[in-house]
Parts: structure tokens; C-alpha cells; sequence
């Protein structure tokens, strides 16, 4: 276990997790249409996403991610009106973490906002692999792939037992009454 810095590109933003490990969080990489519409919307495709199109996330509890400095420069856009709260930093666009609503008890943290590029296999364990790859810029191989089932069995049994421990407070991004730290700013992804 241990706490990995949280930095943005600029450095204007810093950060802190709790105590984590691979056992605890899960790294998947994520090739959703969604995930490289965001990167597309902070013009950071290069930086974010790998040569299929996939963004590297870790998963954990949103109570374990801190915010130590420049919170005033944390930024949200959601990619619909129903869409995942997408957070960055507005200082200089490096993607932040993905959440639900404030009930949500999880963040999937982007490894842009981890200061941890030369460490992260070890600090985190490898990937449990890409999913979704239906939406991959190119076809991923077989070997790369995570087992779709046995991730979103691992990934909803994390989420239950998150939500039952109450980690999704406090949440630097959501305050008590459930209202998000600031608006977000919603595209509509059909105009
Ligand atoms: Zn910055
Ligand atoms: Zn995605």
C-alpha cells in the first residue's frame, strides 16, 4: 500500500491518495468512445490515450483522492446531459477522474493527474486489461484484452462494498447536499 501524488501538467494542481494497492483499486484500460471524447474535448488525445485509443484509469474510492492545492482550478464537463462528471484542471487540461452523481463512492483516476509514470506497474499492478474495445482505434489483441464479465464482476463487487463503507464522502468534488464542487459544463455530443 501506498499514497501516490496527484499533479496536473502545470503543477498548479496537487494532490494526495489515501493508501492504495492493486488489490484494492482496479486499473483497466478503458476504450470507450466516451473516455476519448473527453480527451478530444482537452485537446490531450497524445498525452491521454495509448495507440487503441484507451485511457489508463484506477479506480478507488472518491474519499481517497485529496485535492491539497489550486482547488480553485478543478474543472468538470459532462459529455451529456446524463453523463459521467468528467473533472480536469482548467489551468492546463489534464484530465482529473471520471465520477457518478455524489452517491457515487468512486473515482476512476486518469494517470495524467498520477505522479507516478515510471512506477505505476509496480505501485499498481498491471492492467486487468482494455475494455470496450468495440470503440478502439485499432483492433486490440487478444492478449490485451480484460475479460469483460470477470472485470465488471470485480468492478460492481468494489462499488457495493465502497458504498456500504460510505467512501463517497468527503468527496473534494461533490459537498453534502450532493451538489457538485462547481457546475459542470454539459456538451451535447448529437449537436
Ligand atoms: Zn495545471
Ligand atoms: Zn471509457
Amino acid at each position: 500500500m501506498l499514497e501516490v501524488n496527484l499533479k496536473c501538467a502545470c503543477e498548479t494542481v496537487k494532490g494526495k491518495t489515501s493508501a492504495i494497492s492493486s488489490k484494492m483499486g482496479n486499473r483497466i484500460i478503458c476504450c470507450c468512445d466516451d473516455c476519448q471524447a473527453f480527451a478530444q474535448f482537452l485537446g490531450q488525445e497524445e498525452k491521454m490515450l495509448d495507440q487503441y485509443g484507451g485511457t489508463d484509469i484506477f479506480q478507488i474510492p472518491v474519499s481517497f483522492l485529496k485535492i491539497t492545492e489550486g482547488k480553485s482550478e478543478v474543472a468538470c464537463v459532462r459529455l451529456s446531459p446524463k453523463g459521467m462528471y468528467r473533472w480536469y484542471t482548467k489551468c492546463c487540461n489534464t484530465p482529473i477522474g471520471n465520477t457518478f452523481g455524489a452517491g457515487g463512492p468512486f473515482i476512476g483516476v486518469i494517470h495524467n493527474f498520477m505522479d507516478n509514470a515510471q512506477t505505476r506497474d509496480v505501485d499498481l499492478g498491471k492492467s486487468k486489461g482494455h475494455i470496450l474495445s468495440k470503440f478502439a482505434k485499432a483492433p486490440v489483441p487478444e492478449n490485451l484484452k480484460g475479460s469483460s464479465l470477470s472485470i465488471n464482476i470485480r468492478i460492481v463487487a468494489k462499488i457495493l462494498s465502497w458504498k456500504l463503507k460510505g467512501l463517497n464522502q468527503p468527496s473534494e468534488f461533490f459537498n453534502h447536499n450532493g451538489e457538485p464542487t462547481c457546475k459542470p459544463h454539459v456538451l451535447d455530443k448529437k449537436s
